[in-house]
């Protein structure tokens, strides 16, 4: 046996048992346990983390503890710069793509209005996920931690608000989404692009009122629903601007020129 000692911070210590909570604590190790191993076995995801300090040093999940060792781990920094320091993963996702488990079809759709590629199937199994998340390196979002903890899962974001608008607010401000955001760009439905149609195209499919009312109109090549920039769209124009806090106002700039 293995006696290292523990010190987990910030929001990390939501997931530890109450006692061990912001403070240093021993924990007796298996041989040859890594700091993956035992940080998951105190309740903590791995995909949570972002940097391990052994004895001082940053080390990889796979790092074998020794006995005496001390170990302090970090989630994922919002304003501390730790550049100079080895992160745990070697580098983030380079597309934004997000797989979303079967209680937050909510989150899905809002991160489908804002433009990011999200997957969701009420019917999706934990295995299918984990599937899906390594095929196409998507980012796995879920309110179960026992999901982040399987094996194959390198990303992944425990959501800790209830709401859909709250859960979204959230993940813009963990994964720094503001500026990667591109507002009404996916079907909320089918999660494929809209494709911009011309008013011809769109008799028939939108109601005579709106025809007469509205100029600009796009359509899903999938569902074959036709949509226009409506009331319920200025509802979603709102949500969108305050989530993304006028970073996407390039985007609208150039929609306005078009
Ligand atoms: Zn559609």
């Amino acid at each position: 046996m293995v006696t290292a000692t523990f010190r987990f911070y910030e929001e990390l210590n939501d997931f530890l048992a109450r006692p061990l909570r912001r403070q240093s604590f021993s924990c007796a190790c298996a041989r040859d346990a890594t700091a993956k191993h035992m940080i998951e076995a105190l309740g903590v995801p791995h995909t949570e983390v972002e940097l391990i300090l052994v004895n001082g040093e940053s080390v990889g999940f796979d790092h074998p503890l020794k006995d005496g060792d001390r170990v302090a781990v970090y989630p994922k920094f919002e304003a501390l710069d730790i550049r100079p320091l080895l992160r745990v993963r070697e580098r983030p996702l380079r597309v934004l793509r997000f797989i979303a488990d079967a209680h937050l079809g909510g989150l899905a759709q809002l991160l489908r209005l804002a433009g990011f590629d999200t997957l969701y199937d009420n019917h999706y199994a934990d295995a299918r996920i984990e599937a899906l998340a390594l095929d196409e390196a998507r980012i796995v979002l879920t309110r179960d931690r026992e999901l982040l903890k399987r094996r194959t899962i390198t990303h992944g974001c425990y959501v800790r608000a209830l709401k859909p608008e709250a859960q979204l607010r959230e993940i813009f401000r963990r994964l720094d989404l503001g500026s990667s955001a591109h507002p009404f760009r996916l079907c909320l439905t089918c999660n494929v692009p809209l494709r911009r149609i011309s008013k011809d195209e769109a008799v028939g499919r939108a109601p005579e009122g709106v025809l007469e009312r509205h100029s600009q109109f796009v359509t899903c090549d999938v569902c074959r629903r036709v949509f226009w920039e409506g009331s319920h769209w200025k509802r979603m124009r709102a949500l969108m601007d305050s989530v993304t806090d006028g970073a996407t106002d390039h985007v609208k700039d150039s929609a306005k020129r078009r």
